[in-house]
């Protein structure tokens, strides 16, 4: 069985946003070699998350907006968690749209869905943080 392990880095300007990493997953799975098998795709970092959806601006913006209807940034004050840090909210909001993503390797490629995308959220931003590629298969 092979396995290929690579962190691919991030550092948004702004507290959230929503990027797509599918090449650079693609990418990570050209290098394994593998063509049949599993790749996790996991946030690093209990303030952002992974998650597959599809690449439009309107439902990244739906998003936005659900997420801070849910969890609203501020006040700070409204949150047991913010003393020394502001971040529940970004807790909140990555627990919510989850941690990881697995992602079945078919024929060499990534076997998503017509409009599955993977998506890195970041909920506490404008420093550098990880995303974990783990791919193992045959
Ligand atoms: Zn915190």
């Amino acid at each position: 069985m092979k396995s290929h392990r690579k962190e691919l880095w991030f550092e948004t300007d702004a507290r959230r946003a929503f990027l797509n990493i599918t090449p650079q997953v693609r990418e990570a799975l050209i290098e394994s070699g593998v063509k049949e098998g599993l790749a996790l795709v996991n946030a690093m970092h209990i303030t952002a998350s992974v998650f597959i959806n599809d690449d439009e601006p309107g439902l990244h913006s739906d998003f936005e907006l659900w997420l801070e209807g849910l969890a609203p940034e501020k006040p700070y004050s409204r949150y047991a968690h913010n003393g020394h840090e502001d971040n529940a909210d970004a807790h909140l909001k990555r627990q919510i749209m989850g941690r990881e993503v697995v992602v079945a390797i078919t024929k060499g490629e990534l076997d998503l869905g017509p409009w599955e995308r993977i998506f890195y959220g970041e909920f506490d931003g404008k420093r550098r943080k990880r995303v974990l590629v783990k791919i193992i298969g045959e």
